[in-house]
């Protein structure tokens, strides 16, 4: 039912709270204390969800997931001082994945400031790194329109991070004048409208004609295309002019993996031998190799398609398309049919030369050898073993599940093994960042705002510490979430202390002997997680084989309950930082 604003009180807090709901905010989490407990009442007295979690960091990383899986910039609530310190975890994160996310901070109140006040902090200036925009309401009177700045700059141009700061006298102050509040409340028109843009249509025909020329083209799909929700646009790209496609981690979905022209499965070949690359809402940077030699070919064309392109990015492109994926993507396919034939390839140069069919052998080659290492059933269990039961109860439901996968092995064996991703907007994982520590927040946001679906989180052990105590969160809201915690004892996995002594005296340098304290990888063995949702009236289970992981799973999935199933991991399945350990320091050396 419609709520009668006019019967509210015009204090501070019921100031933000209705800015947030006239903006189509339906969601919020965060943490509440000093000063700001009574917006979060405020916020649910105006139909906003608060979802209360155990600290911001948390909270900050569900926040910016919502804004990643909904299009509307989630929405962050700390307290001052060291809640916005512990925030800025979820504020940074969200920047880096552009990600649109609003974090509204309580700071001490005004004549206080210099004085030493209560978690008194230069609030502005700590998020300053951190965030595209950061303003303060210095009255009450101007909350509601610096709210809609902060959601403007969250969502238009590349998405990011945006700050909100309110001093608690602020929050408790009250405006008496009716007519100013209302001149104060009209600077919220409405819901958020975020622009789609189109690209220039010259830059458009430049693309459709390096696509018509290209023998080799490639279409690169990040998760900038996944947040512009551009699934239609882009798959009738792909498919109307048979571009084969590789997926990010988290673009994954926008064209489903079960397509003929997925290539993720020979990724090495596809960005080696494209000539042409069409890349939407991604990054040319670590993950795709800087869009350089030797893993892209040396004479690669790239496409950029992106609602802000850096300058880095836009200066190894051979065409700029500045603008939304799915307005870009629609425009590029009209401007490839114009002046076709009906029943000529969209794209001559690559029907001729073989590129699809040479791909499609090569995923083909891959899945065999895939499966066959699948096939095996290992005890102790390994990550192919766990993610093949994960991966089969996943493909079992009749509406595909939000995975949320992290740490340095499961998330790795996740991406290859968990598959085929079928809808968008249903992975989450580490990031731009490499963010670990991410997954309670991501499947709570998941979990509050698809209710209709699963949310199963794959954590390794140590991923899963940084935020476990969200498993209290999580029966808080009895939400549908199941939390497999791959335990292998430890980061990466066994001890591997002797085998670094073994390897410096290989190299010939000098070591004090084998350390009597714990390796600083290793974590209590057999470590009792599940009992941790036990704790909180979920359901806890401990399983080491994979029959027991299979049923486990199924009940979890089927019941809907909060669950966490602790698979005992071999503690040596895993390799040290997962697949970049080239980022490491070479073997011997400090
Ligand atoms: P990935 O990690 O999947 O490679 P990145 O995070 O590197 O993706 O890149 C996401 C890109 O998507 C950013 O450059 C961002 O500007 C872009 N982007 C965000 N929203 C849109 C949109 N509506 N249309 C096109 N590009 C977008
Ligand atoms: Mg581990």
């Amino acid at each position: 039912p419609a709520i009668d604003f006019s019967k509210q009180p015009n204090d501070g807090y019921f100031l933000v709270a209705r800015a947030l709901a006239k903006l189509g905010v339906r969601h919020m989490f965060g943490v509440i204390g000093i000063p700001v407990t009574q917006l979060a009442s405020a916020a649910q007295a105006c139909g906003i969800r608060f979802i209360s979690c155990r600290n911001e960091q948390a909270a900050g990383y569900a926040a910016a997931a919502a804004g990643f899986l909904t299009g509307v910039p989630g929405v962050l609530l700390t307290v001052s001082g060291p809640g916005v310190v512990h925030g800025i975890a979820g504020l940074s994160n969200a920047q880096v994945n552009c990600w649109p996310l609003v974090m509204i901070s309580g700071s001490c109140e005004q004549n206080e400031v210099g004085k030493g006040a209560f978690q008194e902090c230069d609030q502005l200036a700590a998020v300053g790194g951190h965030v595209k925009w950061a303003g303060q309401a210095a009255t009450a009177a101007d909350i509601p329109g610096t709210i809609a700045q902060a959601f403007q700059a969250a969502a238009s141009g590349r998405p990011g991070a945006a700050y909100v700061d309110i001093p608690s006298n602020i929050l408790m102050a009250s405006v008496d004048d009716l007519a100013a509040v209302q001149q104060a409340e009209a600077a919220v028109a409405g819901p958020l409208s975020v622009p789609r843009p189109a690209p220039p249509a010259a830059g458009v025909a430049a693309a459709a004609q390096l696509l018509r020329g290209a023998q080799r083209p490639l279409l690169v799909v990040g998760k900038g295309a996944g947040y512009a929700q551009a699934e239609g646009p882009l798959r009738q790209l792909a498919e109307a002019a048979g571009l084969p496609f590789l997926a990010t981690a988290m673009g994954r979905g926008v064209v489903p993996d079960d397509s003929p022209l997925c290539a993720n499965a020979a990724r090495s070949m596809a960005l080696g031998q494209a000539d042409v690359a069409l890349v939407v809402g991604a990054r040319l940077n670590w993950q795709l190799h800087f869009g350089e030699a030797p893993r892209w070919s040396s004479g690669i064309k790239f496409i950029l398609l992106d609602v802000e392109p850096s300058e880095q990015d836009a200066a190894k492109s051979a065409v700029v398309l500045r603008g939304d994926a799915g307005t870009g993507a629609t425009a590029l396919l009209a401007a490839l049919r114009q002046g076709q034939a009906a029943d000529t390839p969209l794209l001559p140069g690559a029907a001729a030369s073989g590129w699809r069919a040479g791909l499609q052998a090569k995923v083909a080659g891959a899945r065999d050898k895939l499966a066959a290492k699948m096939a095996r059933t290992a005890f102790p269990l390994d990550y192919h073993t766990t993610l093949r039961v994960v991966r089969d109860e996943l493909n079992r439901l009749p509406k595909p599940a939000v995975v949320v996968s992290e740490g340095a092995n499961t998330m790795d064996n996740a991406r290859v093994l968990l598959e085929p991703v079928v809808a968008p907007r249903s992975r989450l994982d580490a990031g731009t960042w490499g963010t670990m520590g991410v997954g309670p927040g991501y499947a709570i946001a998941a979990a509050v705002v698809a209710p209709d679906r699963n949310v199963v989180a794959v954590e390794g052990d140590s991923a899963f510490g940084f935020s476990g105590m969200e498993c209290e969160t999580i029966c808080r809201y009895n939400l549908p979430v199941c939390v497999v915690v791959m335990n292998n004892g430890g980061i990466y996995g066994g001890d591997r202390r002797e085998q670094r002594l073994r390897e410096l005296a290989a190299a010939g340098l000098a070591a004090a002997g084998v350390p009597t304290d714990p390796a600083p990888t290793d974590f209590v063995p057999q470590s009792k997680y599940h009992l941790l949702m036990e704790a909180f009236g979920g359901k806890g289970v401990a399983v080491a084989t994979a029959d027991e992981l299979q049923a486990a799973l199924r009940q979890a999935l089927e019941s809907r309950c909060p669950t966490l199933i602790n698979v005992a991991i071999d503690p040596q399945a895993g390799v040290e930082s997962g697949n970049v350990h080239a980022f490491n320091a070479p073997k011997g050396g400090s």
